[in-house]
């Protein structure tokens, strides 16, 4: 594929974009303190060093009303100058252009400071906002402008106005939020009074050469958000104000509709950026689920915007677009959409990095020196494929050490080959695709269907041997446990027949994915359909109603399936905060039944036997999946080693032992450790 849209340059007239790529804003945690600015300029610098167009920053508060946290980032002093500017000469020296996003929270600030259009409170803010006079809303108009003029002083090439995703503007937008009965309230015209206003004085600040873009809401997916055309008429009113291109906004944040984790198909919402760009004149960026160059292109190729913009995808891959136009397509480690490291990091309080990149926002910290001196170059076994496996052996070769790759099964990728059969998680196949270019990029000897053992070790005379041979599913003691009714995950999702009514033991992640996977029906089509998706979660792209709703289509599950854990309380509360809502609102929808505070007291015939509130009954079942989470492998560690790996390291008198991922602490575990130990490990060899 040539790319030929993706990498052509867009003249705006005053400035040239080298490429359509835009790095969407993602806040780090970084921008909100300045002693990390040195790592923040180090992060952007990698990914304008990896071809990025225009990089677009965290959200930077124009004032402390519009805090997102108490003490969050803000750029309205020439104090705070030095910081940004290590920031625009980092991203310049690599060639590359940046924008700063001013982001005021509105509503969503989770700080006592916190303002809106009107005096309603956010379902996901505990702080009751306070309506702003028109003395208060001049004053923002104000503070925006000085953020930009601040801005352009800082050396940025531009400013993102964040109007979309609920946040203040979005909040002044729509009827649901703005209840005003003066200027800045009821008809369209003056609920985006504040918008345009905002826009006019930024560019009148700014002059002409200065990038303004506008992030707008096309679909708010709330109750009481805009029609489609209230939409094109403010997007038509802010370009006559001086925006030089728009980028797309997709959903508030309290809206109930996933807009970007897995589950939703690539590229579901670009139509919307496609008639967005039919209705105006300047450029416009389409946004949400994109992470590959072959949908981007597409993507451009067929109209639906004038660059594209990704964020998680840069966090996953910074030589995402060198890659693209070096045709390495194939060795883009992409973003499978997990969260997991990045906004459930954000939502945390804790700084964003990526499962798939855990160098992500650690690129002063995690660095992988080459090993320069031939005679430093070690002999490296590595035992297990799965992701710690492969992480630790990419690494170690990427670094210059001989490195020796085993696995027991015939395929590299350990558990992520079950996690890719599950519905809305075909994703996960692209981190074992990216993993296989790098092992035969960096010749790494890939011994597959090889059972290690001690004495295949001692014969070759290893420097290191790196232990990541993963779990054995845990097998919970209850009477009948080896019936013939009853199967481990890994059964059913390599295809074993399973009843119509089905009991899930575990209500972990596993638990969860399982579940999905048995209200599908085998010729499902996967991944679903976009339309079907936008029926299942209610979405109408037309957007006839306010906010694009519409009732949602009625499910068919394929089974009926209790859910069930040991735990008292609510299931489902280790899923991740931004992704853990979406799995409970499918399994709610599909009725199944999810039950807390259950002992499990037999298995037979009948089903199973449980105990609830002091109440024993059979659950009438033909199938009983066994989701009870996992011990660690390793008894290929030489007993004395065992003893040491609570550091994850053994020594001895032959090669030096290192155990990582779920062979070295089976609990918790998941794919974001399990790669970031196999990539530490090796980076420290
Ligand atoms: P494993 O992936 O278990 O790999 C171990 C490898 O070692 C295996 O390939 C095995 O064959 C090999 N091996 C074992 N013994 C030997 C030996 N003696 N010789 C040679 N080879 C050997 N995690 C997330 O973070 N997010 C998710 O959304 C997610 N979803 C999941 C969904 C499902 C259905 C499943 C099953 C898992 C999911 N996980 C998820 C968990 C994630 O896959 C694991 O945390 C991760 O795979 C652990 O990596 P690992 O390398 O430590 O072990
Ligand atoms: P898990 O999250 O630890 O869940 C194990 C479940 O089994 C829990 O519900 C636990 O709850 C139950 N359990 C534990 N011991 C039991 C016993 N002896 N008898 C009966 N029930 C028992 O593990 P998992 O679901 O196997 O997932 C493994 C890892 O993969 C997880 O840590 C997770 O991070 C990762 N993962 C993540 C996702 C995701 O979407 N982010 C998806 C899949 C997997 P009770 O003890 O209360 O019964
Ligand atoms: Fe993408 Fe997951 Fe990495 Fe976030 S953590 S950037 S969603 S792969």
């Amino acid at each position: 594929m040539s790319y030929q849209h993706l990498l052509a340059e867009l003249d705006l007239g005053f400035t040239r974009l080298r490429n359509r790529v835009v790095m969407g804003s993602m806040h780090t945690g970084m921008e909100d303190r300045f002693w990390n600015y040195p790592k923040l300029a180090a992060y952007f610098r990698e990914r304008a060093k990896g071809g990025v167009g225009l990089i677009v920053t965290g959200g930077i508060s124009p004032n402390r009303q519009g805090w997102l946290l108490p003490f969050g980032g803000t750029l309205n002093s020439v104090f705070d100058l030095r910081n940004h500017r290590l920031l625009t000469d980092a991203v310049h020296a690599e060639g590359g252009k940046i924008a700063l996003q001013i982001l005021h929270a509105g509503r969503y600030g989770y700080q006592p400071f916190v303002v809106s259009a009107s005096a309603i409170r956010s379902p996901i803010s505990k702080f009751k906002p306070r309506a702003l006079s028109i003395a208060g809303i001049a004053k923002t108009v104000r503070d925006y402008a000085r953020c930009a003029r601040l801005a352009q002083r800082a050396g940025y090439d531009g400013v993102e106005i964040m109007g979309s995703e609920g946040y203040l503007l979005n909040q002044f937008l729509c009827p649901r939020t703005n209840r005003r009965t003066d200027r800045y309230g009821g008809s369209i015209e003056n609920r985006m009074r504040l918008a345009r206003e905002i826009v006019e004085r930024v560019r009148a600040v700014c002059g002409e050469r200065f990038i303004v873009v506008y992030r707008l809401s096309l679909i708010d997916l709330v109750e009481g958000g805009n029609t489609w055309d209230e939409t094109v008429q403010v997007a038509q009113a802010l370009e006559a104000a001086g925006v030089t291109m728009f980028n797309t906004g997709i959903g508030w944040h309290e809206a109930r509709v996933p807009t970007i984790v897995t589950s939703v198909p690539r590229a579901a919402f670009a139509e919307l950026s496609g008639r967005l760009k039919r209705a105006v004149n300047v450029p416009v960026i389409v946004s949400n689920r994109i992470n590959t160059p072959e949908v981007a292109e597409a993507l451009l190729a067929e109209g639906a915007g004038d660059l594209v913009s990704m964020a998680r995808p840069l966090l996953a891959d910074p030589e995402f677009v060198l890659k693209t136009a070096e045709g390495r397509a194939h060795e883009i480690n992409t973003c499978i959409a997990c969260n997991q490291a990045c906004l459930d990091h954000t939502f945390r309080n804790q700084r964003a990095s990526c499962l798939v990149n855990p160098r992500a926002g650690r690129e002063t910290e995690l660095v992988y020196r080459p090993v320069t001196d031939a005679r430093a170059a070690r002999s490296i076994a590595v035992v297990g494929a799965g992701p710690a496996g492969l992480s630790a052996a990419t690494v170690a070769a990427a670094r210059g050490h001989r490195v020796t790759l085993f696995d027991a099964s015939a395929t590299i990728g350990g558990q992520f080959n079950l996690a890719m059969r599950v519905p809305g998680k075909e994703e996960f196949s692209e981190t074992i695709r990216y993993f296989q270019s790098q092992l035969q990029r960096h010749q790494v000897d890939v011994r597959l269907g090889t059972r290690v053992d001690p004495a295949l070790l001692a014969a070759a005379a290893y420097d290191d041997v790196i232990v990541a041979t993963g779990i054995v599913p845990r097998k919970p003691s209850i009477a009948g446990i080896d019936g013939p009714n009853v199967l481990s995950y890994v059964d059913v999702l390599r295809g074993a027949p399973v009843g119509r009514r089905v009991a899930v033991i575990g209500a972990g992640g596993i638990g969860f994915d399982v579940s999905e996977f048995l209200l599908h029906r085998a010729g499902d089509p996967l991944p679903m359909p976009r339309d079907a998706w936008l029926d299942e979660w209610g979405v109408d792209l037309a957007v006839r109603e306010r906010g694009g709703l519409k009732a949602p289509a009625t499910p068919q599950p394929a089974r009926q399936i209790w859910l069930l854990q040991r735990k008292a309380g609510k299931l489902g509360m280790g899923l991740g905060k931004t992704s853990g809502w979406v799995h409970r609102a499918t399994l709610a929808r599909n009725d199944v039944t999810m039950l807390g505070g259950v002992s499990y007291r037999e298995i037979g015939e009948r089903g199973l036997k449980i105990e609830r509130e002091g109440v024993e009954e059979w659950l009438d079942v033909e199938t009983i999946v066994v989701c009870a989470g996992q011990e660690s492998l390793r008894d290929l560690l030489p007993q004395t080693d065992a003893a040491a790996t609570a550091s994850g390291e053994g020594q001895r008198g032959g090669p030096r032992y290192h155990v990582i991922g779920g062979a070295r602490v089976a609990s918790e575990l998941d794919a974001k450790r399990a790669i970031r130990e196999g990539a530490e490990v090796a980076a420290a060899l």
